[in-house]
């Protein structure tokens, strides 16, 4: 089917009438899209159409209510094409039929469209939905752009979708709520026994092992009550967590001892709390989903008590190795365990979950936070693991990453593009996206920077070296050898593109990898502190934009810190508080 040849469109896009320039209709917004597109590929001035059912030839689109929200299909038939879909799913049938055409959105600012005076497509018959129901990651070009979030069909919280894409599935209370949920100034002094006993005695907020102790009776109306307040002042969130605090220390009371070795595990006794939380609540907020963190000392599973179909447990994948897969790594020194030659402690964890939980969210790792800039070599296992979640019915996966908001180096642009495509299908040809995006946005760099990444995961699977999300000690592979044969690589990256200035932009913004390991290791660890090196590195990390070095503060206060003689700008701040400043 021919649709535009010669600047002369098939057929107009119809929509239904009640779509038509509607500002919150995803149709209405999805066809303005596609006149665009298909204009920049061919020139061809398509018009938008109310749908009249006179049967013209066009490019119909509608929402259809019997799909999942994410759900759509592209059909062809006579010599019309229809995209139906949920909510959100009919935006992504768009995007769809432009990327059949040839179309790719590598990045909110690199899109490949060609350009053609004859536009054909074949006949079309598809219908899809995607293997994870909540698809998240908070790299920075998802946080910031959210059409480009629908591109890469992200629906969770950091998607931060307006109603015109669809909304995102958002949470009322995110994670580590307790304090949210029984507010420790209000009860602090009448009700200490409200809060976890350790160390012989009642916790307070200021105590690093601050929990609430669950078995208390009066803490279940406590949450009741301001949960529900918290719901009724959001109705667009549908999903409530009630998850301990940061840190790995449970009530030790003789109650929530006792409950604990009952369940087999303190997740038993959250599961039982949030539980009755979930059937209380239900009645008033029935398509509300209640969550809790399998995390630290709930990351094992209850042996007992099961959830309650509006509960969700989001699993979190910390103390993991990501240079191997989930089921292949066969560390023992660190948390993950091998006690059979053929699983980790994850993956044990993953199928004593998948007992006890109808909806199982994984909570998983793509970045080395305290040195964001790291070279991370954890691009084997992106579709392995993926592919082991959907494995164990998982339903959700949030893949947490460098989150500044200004995005970060080490391939954040890369990274972003694939853990999309494969939390939409992690069964996707995702050597064929890897090459597209690196063919197309390093263009005659891509083989030089192909082999520096091969490099990376080469070493971390040849020597059988384990990454972790928290390591700060220098790894092997960026010793001072490796650092000058990956100079000599980038040397050869920058030539390729020397005459391309917007991709010679890009290997530069790589390069700050290698830049980052030298003046971090060589430099300031080491006590030299070759100012014209530091300076340089600074200067051109904000004029790359950069503006976070690892999870807690901005590049100024790490600057400050090194300057200083410490590691890192979080010294300066309290352990898990953000302030304004650092959210750069
Ligand atoms: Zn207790
Ligand atoms: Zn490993």
């Amino acid at each position: 089917m021919i649709l535009a040849e010669n600047r002369v469109p098939f057929g107009p896009i119809f929509v239904p009438e009640n779509d038509f320039d509607k500002y919150n209709s995803q149709v209405w917004f999805i066809a303005t899209q596609l006149r665009y597109y298909l204009a920049r590929i061919t020139t061809a001035p398509f018009q938008i159409k109310v749908d009249t059912n006179q049967g013209e030839n066009g490019l119909y689109i509608e929402l259809d209510k019997s799909y999942l929200d994410d759900e759509f299909s592209i059909n062809t038939m006579g010599n019309s094409v229809y995209i139906r879909g949920g909510k959100r799913g009919v935006i992504y049938g768009g995007y769809e039929l432009l990327e059949m055409l040839g179309c790719r959105f590598f990045t909110p600012h690199c899109e490949k469209i060609p350009t053609l005076t004859k536009l054909e497509i074949g006949d079309i018959q598809k219908r899809e939905k995607p293997v994870f129901e909540f698809r998240d990651t908070d790299y920075g070009d998802i946080q910031k752009y959210s059409k480009f979030a629908s591109m890469c069909r992200n629906n969770g919280r950091w998607s931060g979708m307006p109603e015109m894409l669809g909304g995102s599935i958002r949470y009322a209370l995110g994670a580590h709520s307790f304090a949210r949920l029984v507010p420790h100034e209000q009860y602090r002094d009448t009700h200490p026994e409200y809060f976890s006993f350790y160390n012989g005695r009642r916790q307070s907020i200021k105590d690093d092992h601050w929990q609430l102790c669950l078995t208390n009776p009066d803490i279940l109306d406590i949450v009741v009550d301001n949960a529900r307040k918290i719901l009724k002042e959001n109705p667009d969130k549908k999903i409530l967590s009630i998850s301990q605090n940061d840190n790995p220390y449970s009530c030790q009371c003789e109650n929530c001892l006792k409950s604990d070795a009952d369940e087999g595990s303190p997740a038993g006794t959250l599961i039982k709390f949030v539980n009755r939380v979930a059937e209380i609540l239900e009645p008033e907020f029935p398509d509300v989903m209640f969550d809790i963190l399998a995390y630290h000392y709930t990351r094992p599973a209850s042996r007992k008590t099961q959830t309650r179909h509006n509960v969700c447990v989001r699993l979190c994948a910390s103390s993991t190795c990501f240079a191997h897969p989930y089921d292949k790594c066969d560390d023992r020194t660190r948390a993950v365990k091998h006690p059979n030659g053929k699983t980790s402690l994850f993956i044990e964890d993953l199928i004593d979950w998948s007992k006890v939980c109808e909806r199982l969210y994984v909570w998983d790792y793509t970045s080395n936070f305290p040195l964001y800039p790291m070279p991370f070599p954890n691009w084997r296992v992106l579709q392995p693991n993926l592919k082991t979640l959907a494995k164990y019915n998982v339903k959700g996966v949030f893949e947490e990453a460098n989150c500044a908001r200004n995005g970060g180096v080490d391939f954040n642009e890369l990274r972003t593009y694939l853990i999309s495509k494969l939390m939409w299908n992690p069964d996707c040809d995702i050597e064929r996206h890897r090459k597209e995006f690196m063919q197309y946005y390093y263009g005659d760099a891509a083989p030089h920077l192909e082999e520096y990444l091969n490099m990376l995961c080469d070493f971390v699977e040849r020597e059988n070296y384990h990454l972790y999300i928290q390591d700060t000690k220098r790894p092997p592979y960026l010793d001072d050898a490796h650092l000058e044969q990956y100079n000599r690589i980038f040397d050869k990256a920058e030539a390729a593109v020397a005459g391309d200035g917007v991709r010679l932009m890009r290997v530069q913004k790589a390069r700050l990898s290698i830049r980052f390991a030298d003046v971090f290791w060589n430099e300031v660890l080491a006590g030299n502190y070759n100012a014209e090196k530091i300076n340089q590195f600074f200067t051109d990390l904000r004029a790359h934009n950069i503006s976070r070095l690892d999870e807690w503060t901005n590049i100024e206060r790490t600057y400050r810190a090194w300057m200083d003689g410490m590691e890192r700008g979080v010294l300066y701040t309290a352990p898990f508080r953000y302030d304004a400043e650092s959210l750069l």
